[in-house]
């Protein structure tokens, strides 16, 4: 009998102790599935970039001021808005020359990806400026708790517009936002535009005020945290990921990369930094 009670005993010790690790594994697995290991990703992508680009001011980006919370707070908890935001870093290290309609059912066909500016004096490629800011932005915004889809990380992949406007349009996103770099003739020509869209049909009709509300409020926080010259909306009837979206839709061109002076800006991590911080503090005033 006595043998038997210890047995017992034993058994009812070792099934709590049992219990007991299986409900401390999981306490443990919760909080690092939904923060850091997304975190460690990203760095990821970002450091694997910044090796390669090979361009100005590189090995400043991670140390920048805009990653404070990073580094002096181990585990940032961030409360979800539940808003998604899709970021559209604009062309790839190579053109893209297939045809795509130009909007749903209409006969005129565009090439995908001309393939963008570079800088008339750095000679940094627009593809490198706009994925840089794009990261920096997605993180951000993730700080601020939306869930940021983007279109693409890798700047080998090169994406048609009809391609980037059903991202939006699948993730319903609350704003699409198109990150570029513009370029003019007339070197002296400087400062930030938002390009909207005009409404063309019916998906464009039903974006146009939000897009245009959106685009407001973000290039006016672009333009005055920065310290550029603002150029206003740029409505637009001819842009493709425009013409096929569902959701409201803008494309920032964040200065000239044929103005010798911006084009050295835009090269520069820091400027870079202060773009991505002044277009998240622009997009949650747009979408409080
Ligand atoms: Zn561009």
């Amino acid at each position: 009998m006595r043998k038997l009670k210890i047995m017992a005993v034993l058994l009812t010790v070792g099934i709590m102790c049992i219990s007991l690790s299986a409900c401390t594994k999981t306490n443990k697995i919760e909080p690092v599935v939904g923060t850091e290991l997304s975190k460690t990703s990203e760095n990821k992508t970002q450091s694997t970039q910044n090796s390669s680009n090979g361009d100005l001011g590189q090995a400043a980006i991670p140390k920048t001021d805009n990653t404070p919370s990073r580094t002096n707070t181990p585990t940032p908890i961030v409360k979800s808005i539940g808003k998604v935001i899709v970021i559209d870093p604009g062309h790839a290290n190579r053109s893209n020359l297939e045809l795509e309609a130009n909007a749903p059912s209409s006969s005129v066909m565009k090439i995908k990806d001309g393939g963008g500016a570079a800088g008339i004096a750095t000679k940094t490629p627009e593809y490198l400026i706009n994925m840089k800011v794009s990261l920096q932005l997605r993180d951000l915004l993730q700080n601020k708790g939306y869930t940021v889809v983007m279109t693409k990380t890798d700047n080998s992949v090169s994406l048609g517009n009809i391609q980037r406007a059903e991202i939006g349009n699948n993730e319903k996103a609350a704003l699409v936002l198109r990150i570029h770099a513009d370029s003019s003739e007339n070197t002296t020509a400087s400062g930030a535009s938002m390009l909207v869209p005009l409404p063309i049909n019916e998906g464009t009709r039903a974006i146009i005020d939000e897009s245009n509300r959106c685009g407001r409020i973000i290039l006016k926080s672009l333009t005055s945290e920065v310290g550029m010259k603002n150029r206003g909306l740029a409505p637009h009837s001819d842009m493709t990921g425009f013409n096929w979206s569902k959701v409201p839709v803008i494309l920032v061109e964040m200065g000239f990369l044929s103005n010798p002076d911006e084009d050295r800006k835009l090269s520069d991590a820091n400027y870079q930094a202060k773009l991505a911080r002044a277009l998240a503090d622009g997009i949650a005033e747009a979408l409080k």
